[in-house]
């Protein structure tokens, strides 16, 4: 529709969640019509955020070195590990100030339909982290739709005989949401009222 650079822009910005052809062409022109300095700095952003961020070795939270602000916190609880689809989760829950234990992010959860199995997940990499008989207790706080269900029942059974208590959040989430979206008051309920996976 538009020619060269403009229509390019408008093309990556229509892939990101979220953002209609509409909104793609307002953010372009917005863009077009702003000061170079402002669209240089969001360039540079944009480039640091893939160069510069890294993914926790220990949980898989994004972090800026080899371990994540959380894993290293030596005043956070190592007995409980709250299991979580997505770093922002970790931010939603954080937001609560439930929750003093540490996390495991798995990266998504398993959904058949878009080709997303177990093997997909960083569950290779939480079962190393359940050798340490230091961890006593697992929340499994994935979303609370069909996906994040079928991840949690999934993990419960795998974790069955390994004598660790597995909890799931309360109900009283939105069922068919995402956990982000929940307000502190009601995702800091569901933490606290979280029930046992048999
Ligand atoms: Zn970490």
């Amino acid at each position: 529709m538009y020619e060269g650079a403009v229509q390019d822009l408008i093309d990556e910005l229509g892939r990101l969640p979220g953002v209609g052809p509409k909104s793609a062409q307002r953010i372009a022109f917005h863009v077009l019509a702003a000061e170079p300095a402002d669209v240089e700095r969001l360039a540079d952003t944009l480039k640091r955020v893939k160069n510069e961020v890294k993914f926790c070795s220990v949980c898989g939270n994004v972090a800026e070195a080899d371990t994540c602000r959380i894993c290293l916190d030596p005043r956070r609880d190592p007995s409980v590990i709250c299991v979580v689809e997505e770093p922002k989760d970790v931010v939603a829950i954080e937001r609560t100030r439930e929750f003093r234990g540490r996390y495991h992010v798995l990266g998504g959860a398993i959904s058949p339909i878009d080709g997303v199995g177990p093997d997909d997940l960083r569950i290779r990499e939480l079962m190393v982290r359940l050798r340490d008989d230091t961890i006593t207790e697992l929340i499994l706080a994935t979303d609370p739709n069909l996906e994040g269900e079928a991840t949690a029942t999934y993990l419960a059974r795998l974790l069955k005989d390994l004598g660790i208590t597995v909890t799931r959040l309360a109900s009283g989430l939105p069922v068919g949401g995402d956990l982000e979206y929940a307000d502190e008051v009601t995702l800091g309920r569901a933490f606290s009222g979280r029930r046992r996976m048999d």
